[in-house]
């Protein structure tokens, strides 16, 4: 085994059966080995640093039916609410006084936000705090759209792939398309914005094959950033009865991302820090480095329920600040409050 990780670790790159050989095959001493790897080759390209985005839920309203997660629109259980246009800016002062230089927006698919309406939030956010960053996470809007928002002043935008496999794919999202959602990170990669894609790790009938082609399709991609977390099981969805993900598990592909992809930015996730109180800690240690603070207020956060269970829904968004940095520091790493943008990118003088 020691072998391969060796290739991976000199190539950034092992084709399927040596994937599908590596993980089927994995001892203690192997992963502890992967993770040091994984964390040695993050520090090539960004140091000991981890970036800070504030994240902000402002809707969880949503047309799709994705059948792990809380908010499909046949959960009729959501209290479903939409932030306004000044309680979202109120998020994003609040998370500046902070300190952020990052913001995340993020929703269910919500075509009430319209691309006229987005663009008056993101131009005003950029008019307010022309030094920080903002992402998209807003899921499948056509090309045009997609313009407009970048044209306003959006810098990045999130778009799990979820799963590369496309028979997987089909069984989780009924009547939605694979070839739409992977079309729709190239058109966001053309368009000029710095693109997330990724996946969840334990989903009902993955296997080490899927996971497999997961890590070859982002070697493909190349994106800027890769978000990994292990599924969670809802109990107001169809998969309600799955076992979901393991925190061991998204480490090892959390490692296995970064040495295939070893300039990524990639969040140790909320996900696992709800599924082990030191998971994103572990995460950091296994080649993650960004973490998402939420800022939504603190009226609405319960009801962004992805999954159940969510850590941080009660904290105070400076509550949420503070502890963070604590574990960041605490795990030998520093915080960055900067845009943290991908290293490629010279970032922008405001
Ligand atoms: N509507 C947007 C944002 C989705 S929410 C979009 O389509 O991109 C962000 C991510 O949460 C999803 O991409 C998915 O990977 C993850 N997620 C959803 N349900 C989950 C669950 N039950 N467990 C773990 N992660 C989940």
């Amino acid at each position: 085994m020691g072998d391969l990780l060796s290739k991976l670790g000199e190539q950034n790159f092992l084709n399927k059966e040596e994937i599908v050989h590596f993980l089927s095959h994995l001892t203690a001493e192997t992963k502890t080995r992967l993770f040091r790897m994984a964390d040695e080759t993050r520090q090539l390209h960004y140091s000991k640093s981890v970036y800070m985005r504030g994240l902000i839920e402002f809707s969880n309203y949503c047309r799709r039916d994705c059948m792990y997660c809380g908010l499909r629109k046949s959960n009729p259980k959501v209290d479903r609410y939409r932030l306004t246009e000044d309680e979202i800016l109120m998020c994003c002062e609040e998370g500046y006084a902070l300190g952020y230089r990052s913001f995340v927006l993020q929703s269910g698919e919500d075509f009430t936000f319209t691309s006229r309406i987005l663009t008056r939030i993101i131009q005003e956010i950029k008019r307010r705090f022309p030094d920080s960053a903002v992402t998209l996470s807003i899921g499948e809007r056509d090309e045009e759209f997609y313009r407009k928002l970048y044209e306003a002043g959006a810098d990045r935008f999130l778009l799990r792939h979820e799963t590369a496999s496309r028979s997987l794919y089909e069984s989780l999202h009924p009547s939605m398309s694979y070839d739409n959602r992977i079309e729709c990170l190239h058109t966001l990669k053309r368009i000029g914005y710095q693109v997330g894609a990724g996946f969840m790790v334990g989903l009902p009938g993955q296997t080490l094959e899927h996971l497999a082609e997961d890590l070859l399709f982002l070697k493909d991609l190349h994106p800027e950033m890769i978000g990994i977390g292990p599924f969670i099981p809802h109990s107001a969805t169809p998969l309600r009865e799955a076992t979901g993900g393991t925190v061991e598990d998204t480490l090892v592909m959390i490692a296995m991302a970064r040495l295939f992809v070893p300039d990524a930015l990639m969040p140790a996730t909320t996900a696992m820090g709800t599924l082990d109180p030191i998971g994103r800690e572990k995460a950091l240690s296994a080649g993650a480095n960004v973490v998402m603070p939420i800022l939504s207020p603190l009226s609405v956060r319960e009801k962004y329920a992805l999954y159940e269970n969510k850590i941080c829904t009660g904290d105070e968004s400076a509550h949420c600040r503070h502890c963070i940095e604590m574990r960041i520091v605490s795990s030998g790493y520093r915080i960055d409050l900067g845009r943290g943008d991908h290293c490629s990118y010279p970032s922008p003088v405001a």
